[in-house]
């Protein structure tokens, strides 16, 4: 059976990386999609490790082919994920993370309507502006368009599968570690399994 697919999605600072670079080191049968960029990679952002970065031509030349299972403008900057890759992991029997912007949640949900979608929350407007500041890697400028783009970000989640407020890092990542692992328990997944033991106990009483 193909993995499960989750989106996960946040206002910019509300430490959806971090939260979910924690899911994947504690779960291995957790992949996450390395998306296509036509930012510049920032200090200590590794080619392929972080994302696949290109140029904006490059990455016209990817929409175009029709590579994208979703993509957006974030920022100014080109973003997206590599429907190929996402596919390939799911047949492999991976769930598949994908941490992406608002915009292409909505695309991807629309596209998968069986997705497990999550929000991220920071616990206030104060923490997302500390956040922002102390990771330091952005201009002032860059920091006030993130900024103003969080109010209309945040109202969006009203559209999520599931709410994680990120305010203590180890019960944020408790908490996206077990949807994760629920979801994988739901009956439309396990019914398969759950009907092969059902049929050894079957046999074992028809043998009486
Ligand atoms: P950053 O430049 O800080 O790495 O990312 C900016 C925003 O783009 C973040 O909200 C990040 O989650 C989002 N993003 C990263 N990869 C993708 C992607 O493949 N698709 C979309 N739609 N957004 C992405």
């Amino acid at each position: 059976m193909n993995g499960n697919l989750i989106i996960v999605s946040a206002p910019s600072g509300a430490g959806k990386t971090t939260l979910v670079g924690g899911a994947l080191k504690r779960d291995h049968l957790l992949k996450p999609s390395i998306s296509f960029t036509s930012r510049p990679p920032r200090d200590g952002e590794e080619q392929g490790v972080h994302y696949h970065f290109v140029s904006r031509a490059e990455f016209e030349t990817m929409i175009a082919g029709g590579d994208f299972l979703e993509w957006a403008e974030v920022h100014g900057n080109l973003y997206g994920t590599s429907r190929r890759m996402v596919e390939a992991a799911r047949e492999a029997g991976f769930d598949v993370i994908l941490t992406i912007d608002i915009q292409g949640a909505a695309q991807a949900r629309k596209l998968f309507p069986d997705a497990i979608s999550v929000f991220i929350l920071p616990p206030s407007l104060n923490a997302l502006v500390e956040r922002l500041e102390n990771r330091g890697t952005d201009t002032a400028d860059d920091l006030q368009l993130r900024l103003g783009n969080a109010l209309h970000e945040i109202e969006q989640y009203v559209n999520f599968d599931y709410v994680v407020i990120n305010e203590v890092l180890d019960r944020a990542i408790d908490e996206l570690a077990a949807i994760i692992v629920a979801e994988r328990c739901r009956l439309k997944r396990r019914g398969g399994v759950a009907e092969q033991i059902l049929q050894t106990f079957r046999k074992q009483e028809g043998g009486h």
